[in-house]
């Protein structure tokens, strides 16, 4: 099905990329997106079962989509609309160790030296980005947080001492976005911020979360609050039953790949389909991850029982979702088939550099990384592991894997991958070739000090299941990065070539 009719992707640099089995895109029923219009309602379509209130912030009347209703509610409005300013509570603060420093340097300076946070338990502090290196300017900034939650008596500080050994800190968690969920602070209905881009990996809970800066970052730490505007809502609708050889990174990197780099800017990406309903909260969290790269402001999946289910031991406070109504406003609907795709990468220097798999497979590669917020939670292991066994070959070139978090990490040494014999991930890992598990942390998914596990050090070409692959973000300038699913990374670890998965299925 043609889909030339989108002038959202008319701005699109390769136009061979219409080819792609992701050629099932419409647009919604009533929609003429103009992408100078991008204030103007274009499409109104709702595939939601349930009838529904049309508020469930209270007296409002008027239809909203469930991250204006999150909104509204956390402005203590009846409603709001897109392009409205809106003080905003903020149910939880994340700040990671590279922002920390700067942050209570910002708040101690405008909100004065004895100044204390607006709610301790509100605020969640962990240590991931410059973890496991010799750099004594990264031990600094985590020994800066830990000075400044001990002072503030912050109740959720992941903390690390002993680097030698992560297992031997108990508190410490690894990379935040996984921790966040992991650790019960993503919720359905609240609003999450946090000063990473990816923060955005909470939305798959049915919240609102994105990525702020220091400033505001340290607005919020004094009054629990900031001035928000109300995006206008993208509606991307996939349905089909997901082929066994894909993975949520193929959904989101075609749906980059679709509207490019800047083509949901300030927006929400929604996320609904009989597709999505079928996905883990871990893939779930895979593609609001990556709505950042298409500029989103956040994306969200509606809760549902999968939510449901996963925070059943994860938290025990009470948390109200939100659904967008049947006849909200949408700016724009993009629906696709996933039946009919097939595995992709994204080829350097941009998220947005789609191509399938199988056209790559001239591309020799000198390492493969499976890790980061991404790419690197317990069903990313697994999958990998999938086709490892499958393969039953051992990888053509070093692979590196960098668990997200300590319980991600323990997961592999201990839980059996489907079908393998009683196999671990650890087990397979190992049988292929791979290098041991590492320490958790966000690793070389930006690089860091050169010291840093698997980073980039030289001008080399990466099969990664990151989520960025600028120029010099893992490490070299001139590194080249392929963004990819773990079942293709894995495939391509055992070829030395990227490789479409189901070369090995
Ligand atoms: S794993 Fe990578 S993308 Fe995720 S928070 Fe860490 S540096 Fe950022």
């Amino acid at each position: 099905m043609a889909f030339t009719s989108s002038p959202l992707i008319t701005c699109k640099k390769e136009l061979s990329l219409f080819a792609f089995p992701s050629s099932s895109f419409t647009i919604g029923k009533r929609q003429k997106c103009k992408k100078s219009s991008s204030n103007k309602i274009v499409s109104v379509v709702s595939s939601q079962k349930n009838k529904r209130n049309p508020s469930a912030t209270g007296s409002s009347k008027s239809a909203m989509t469930a991250t204006e209703k999150i909104l509204a509610r956390a402005a203590e409005k009846c409603e709001v609309r897109p392009g409205e300013n809106a003080w905003t509570n903020v149910d939880v603060l994340m700040i990671n160790d590279i922002t920390c420093p700067g942050i209570s340097g910002i708040f101690k300076k405008q909100f004065g030296i004895t100044a204390k946070v607006w709610d301790r338990e509100k605020i969640v502090v962990i240590p991931d980005h410059y973890i496991f290196t010799n750099d004594d300017r990264a031990h600094r900034n985590v020994d800066i947080a830990r000075d400044f939650c001990v002072e503030q008596d912050i109740k959720y500080f992941y903390d690390i001492k002993d680097r030698s050994n992560f297992r031997a800190n108990p508190d410490y968690k690894g990379v935040c976005h996984v921790a966040l969920a992991q650790e019960g602070h993503c919720r359905p209905g609240e609003v999450l911020l946090g000063t990473d881009s990816h923060t955005t990996s909470a939305g798959a809970f049915g919240q609102f979360a994105t990525g702020v800066g220091n400033t505001d970052a340290a607005f919020i730490l004094g009054t629990g609050r900031i001035l928000l505007k109300v995006p206008p809502t993208l509606r991307f609708v996939l349905d089909g039953e997901l082929p066994s050889y894909l993975l949520a990174k193929d959904l989101i990197l075609n749906i980059i790949g679709e509207i490019s780099m800047s083509g949901a800017t300030y927006k929400t990406m929604e996320f609904v389909g009989t597709t999505i309903e079928g996905l883990s909260m871990e893939e779930r969290m895979t593609l609001c991850n990556m709505v950042v790269e298409a500029g989103g402001k956040n994306g969200i999946v509606a809760a549902d029982r999968t939510t449901y289910k996963y925070l059943e031991d994860k938290t025990s406070a009470p948390y109200e979702p939100v659904f967008s109504d049947e006849n909200a406003r949408f700016l724009a609907q993009y629906r696709f088939d996933v039946s009919k795709m097939e595995p992709l990468v994204a080829k350097p220097q941009s998220p947005d550099n789609r191509a399938l798999a199988r056209e790559c497979n001239n591309v020799k590669i000198d390492r493969v990384y499976i890790g980061s917020c991404t790419g690197g939670k317990t069903e990313d292991f697994m999958a990998a592991a999938k086709v490892f066994l499958a393969g039953g070959k051992t990888v053509k070139v070093p692979t590196f894997l960098v668990p997200a978090t300590q319980k991600v990490w323990m997961d592999l040494y201990t839980l059996e991958v489907p079908e393998s014999g009683g196999k671990t991930c650890s087990k397979i890992f190992e049988e292929a070739g791979c290098d041991p598990p590492a320490s958790p942390s966000c690793a070389a998914c930006m690089g860091g000090p050169k010291d840093t596990y698997g980073r980039l050090n030289e001008p080399k070409v990466c099969v990664s299941t990151t989520n960025r692959n600028f120029p010099g973000r893992m490490g070299h300038i001139e590194g080249q990065i392929y963004l990819a699913s773990p079942y293709t990374a894995a495939a391509s670890a055992l070829t030395g070539f990227v490789t479409d998965p189901r070369e090995f299925f």
